[in-house]
């Protein structure tokens, strides 16, 4: 039998129809921004692998401080017990974060990294003795796929049959040059309430509803307001952390730093599965206690594996290279360039750049099997120019390892500009 019957006879993959989709294509190796398939093909991974991937596949630093630390110390239970990976990435962690960031509590993914946010600021209100229970979000929000997250995040169809299940969360509209005053003012009624204990934004830019972009002036005022009320600011920045938006994280785009910022992805360079959440001072003092009903009582088996942190720590070292620094800058300006070039065509409707990641939304009819028609004409559109592009619904996006060359980025606007000219 070969590898992709045995797949289909016992694999169950993420977010993919179990009939009536393409083969999965099997990887045997990838190296730099080349993924290397069985059957010899070498794809372009435009999209760094789900947006993980910070300095291109395998890189042999981070593959050797993965290989040195599984032979030292593989793992540990990391309650008792400490080590240094996990104290080095806290610290460096830091280093760059908000200063008004002062803790890092370790969870193993983007979504468990969201979900201690969440239970963070409601039980800081708890321990203070004023209960507080309800969340604000903006619509067209990912936070991932467990049920805190995704209640949290836009009630759509992926998340459907388990509306029922989902906690209410205060959604307001998601801000546009145009309507920023109205949702101005549905912040402060849902504030006005008083029983707002979080305010949780992605920020800048929200991934998974299609890369939108809004503005960093607006989102200051909205965390400004909450602040001067107390309500507990979280950034998710899963996706934008890491220079993805031209700085170390988006947060450094705004004045008001947030109280709790959410990190996974580019985490471990895109390497292990790893997530953090880190906090303020005032977040933690609600915890300061040697009483257990105080204690933040949520763990994972696998909290800091050391092997996770050891792959972030050589992650975060190539991030703050002068050379990795440069790409970021060289591909933020190649991205403008993409767009400025690419005004007035006709089944675009927008292109959208931030750092290092580019938008193209096509024009639609608004019929949904539309959508799906152009997603399954786009993904195999790229994947046969050897590029990999993951439609989201009509748009297709950028977001590359670093490490890509103008050459190789050439390639993927290239294969883009074909479509462009012959849908
Ligand atoms: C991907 C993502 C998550 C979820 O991360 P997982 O590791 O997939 O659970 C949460 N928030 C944002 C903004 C994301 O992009």
């Amino acid at each position: 039998m070969n590898w992709v019957t045995r797949d289909q006879k016992s694999i169950w993959h993420p977010f993919t129809p179990l009939k009536g989709v393409d083969d999965p294509l099997c990887v045997e190796k990838a190296e730099g921004v080349y993924l290397h398939t069985t059957s010899g093909k070498k794809i372009i991974d435009a999209v760094s692998s789900w947006w993980v991937n910070l300095h291109g596949h395998s890189h042999p630093k981070i593959s050797s401080a993965i290989a040195n630390q599984a032979a030292t110390l593989e793992h540990v239970i990391f309650a008792g017990f400490t080590h240094k990976p996990a104290i080095q990435l806290a610290e460096n962690l830091l280093s760059i974060l908000p200063s008004n960031q002062n803790k890092v509590f370790y969870s193993d993914n983007g979504s468990t990294s969201v979900e201690v946010a969440l239970k963070m600021a409601f039980q800081y209100w708890y321990n203070k003795g004023s209960e507080k229970n309800r969340v604000i979000a903006i619509d067209g929000a990912y936070h991932g796929d467990t049920f805190g997250s995704m209640s949290v995040g836009e009630r759509s169809d992926f998340t459907r049959p388990f509306f029922k299940q989902l906690f209410d969360v205060d959604f307001i509209d998601f801000p546009t040059k145009d309507n920023e005053e109205i949702v101005f003012k549905q912040f402060k009624e849902y504030i006005v309430s008083g029983d707002v204990a979080s305010f949780i934004f992605e920020p800048i830019v929200q991934g998974a509803s299609g890369m939108r972009i809004y503005r960093p002036e607006f989102l200051d005022k909205l965390i400004k307001y909450a602040q001067d009320r107390q309500i507990v600011c979280i950034a998710d920045e899963v996706m934008t952390g890491f220079g993805r938006t031209g700085k170390n994280f988006a947060s450094d785009h705004i004045e008001n730093k947030p109280d709790i910022m959410c990190l996974s992805k580019g985490l471990t360079g895109g390497a292990m599965a790893l997530g953090a959440t880190s906090c303020t001072r005032e977040i933690v003092s609600a915890f300061d206690s040697p009483e257990l009903i105080k204690t933040f009582l949520h763990g994972h088996s696998f909290t800091a594996n050391p092997i996770a942190c050891a792959a972030a720590n050589a992650s975060f070292e190539l991030l703050l290279t002068e050379e990795c620094q440069d790409n970021i800058k060289r591909i933020t300006d190649q991205h403008v360039n993409f767009k400025n070039s690419h005004i007035d065509i006709p089944i675009v409707k927008e292109i959208r750049t931030i750092g290092t990641i580019l938008a193209i939304e096509f024009k639609t009819d608004q019929d949904s099997s539309y959508f799906s028609e152009m997603r399954n004409r786009l993904y195999p559109f790229f994947i046969e120019r050897n590029v990999l592009l993951r439609p989201l619904g009509n748009l297709i996006y950028i977001i590359p390892p670093y490490i890509i060359t103008n050459d190789e980025l050439s390639k993927v606007y290239g294969a883009i500009e074909d479509f462009l000219i012959e849908p």
